[in-house]
């Protein structure tokens, strides 16, 4: 298979077209039996559900050619899973786990041209996403709907080498108690803009999002969750139920415990005990994880001892041992890895 003309290792995290979507409808209680396209667009009513409400949840993984030279993706399953439950959440059909996996697939495989070769650092970013698409003016929920999977490459995420995070102690909340913070759903993000931009504005890289009840506890950034390595080398982990439940961060969870031998533990964190922790990352699919150097807090600065030149210790091992079982270069558990064939 011949590979597009893209410079890999230099293409970033931006919308470039590929050549074929997965498209399946929703109409009449049943999904239809779904096809590749080559086109792009959608056309809807101007009154579409998504528009006016924006019922609209989505994933993201990717697709990466292994060192043995096989296209595979990672636990996609848990993917298909989370999907399930944003849509249950949104009051929108379940779309099947297998039949998610196996769009996932069509997709990759249609789109064998632009999965970028090993050892570029770059992945084929994957986007499956289900939206409500028939006129609704009274608020409920769609009666018909679509599910699509399109790709896009995306350059290596550390380019130019790993530089850890500054964050700020955002004054917004991202979710609140028994809301919609579990879920991957786009207005999720939609009223996490205005703090993204601001914080930008302030110089700060991101946001951490404290619990929106107590506004004593940690919770996320607005695509990442928070992994903490304690003095005595324990991974902590925040417990919310308005955090969205990242595949990576619970992949590096598995790793800590079944390959580093570490000490795991997931419970509510307290912004008081930040200071204290020796490493602080973000888990996400983009990056695994990226270290975080300072966090401000009203005019308090946390920094932590790892740095801001580079990852901490614990976490540069989390991060090469899962990207190490990602790449086929270390033996992965059972299921983690799909090979596209
Ligand atoms: C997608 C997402 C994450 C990361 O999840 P992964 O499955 O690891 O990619 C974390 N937080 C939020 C809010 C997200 O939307």
């Amino acid at each position: 298979m011949d590979k597009k003309n893209i410079d890999w290792s230099n293409i970033g995290f931006g919308y470039i077209k590929t050549d074929k979507r997965y498209v399946s409808e929703y109409a009449d209680g049943k999904w239809d039996d779904g096809t590749l396209t080559e086109n792009d667009m959608i056309t809807m009513s101007e009154c579409a559900c998504v528009l006016q409400y924006a019922q609209t949840i989505f994933e993201g993984l990717k697709a990466y050619t292994t060192k043995d030279g096989n296209i595979v993706v990672f636990r996609p399953d848990l993917n298909a899973e989370r999907l399930v439950n944003s849509a249950k959440r949104m009051e929108m059909p379940v779309f099947p786990v297998d039949r998610f996996i196996n769009a996932i697939e069509e997709v990759v495989r249609a789109n064998e041209a632009y999965v970028p070769p090993y050892g570029t650092g770059a992945s084929l970013y994957i986007r499956p996403y289900m939206f409500g698409i028939n006129p609704v003016i009274g608020v409920s929920p769609a009666e018909k709907y679509q599910f699509r999977v399109f790709t896009t490459p995306v350059g290596p995420y550390f380019k130019g080498g790993v530089k850890p995070l500054t964050i700020k102690v955002s004054d917004f909340d991202r979710a609140a108690p028994h809301g919609t913070g579990n879920i991957k759903a786009g207005l999720n993000y939609a009223m996490s803009l205005h703090a993204i931009v601001t914080a930008h504005k302030e110089g700060f890289d991101e946001n951490m999002y404290l619990d929106a009840a107590t506004r004593s506890k940690v919770e996320e950034t607005g695509g990442a969750n928070f992994l903490f390595v304690t003095k005595d080398n324990k991974i902590v982990t925040p417990k919310s139920n308005s955090i969205l439940p990242s595949i990576t961060r619970r992949s590096l969870i598995t790793v800590a415990k079944e390959y580093l031998g570490l000490e795991t533990e997931e419970r509510e964190v307290y912004l008081d005990e930040v200071k204290d922790f020796a490493e602080c990352g973000l888990c996400g699919t983009a990056a695994v994880i990226s270290p975080v150097g300072k966090i401000y807090n009203h005019g308090e600065e946390i920094c932590f001892p790892s740095g801001t030149e580079k990852m901490g210790p614990i976490t540069q091992k989390l991060y090469d041992t899962l990207t190490g079982i990602q790449m086929g270069k270390i033996e992965a558990p059972k299921g983690w890895i799909k090979v596209i064939d």
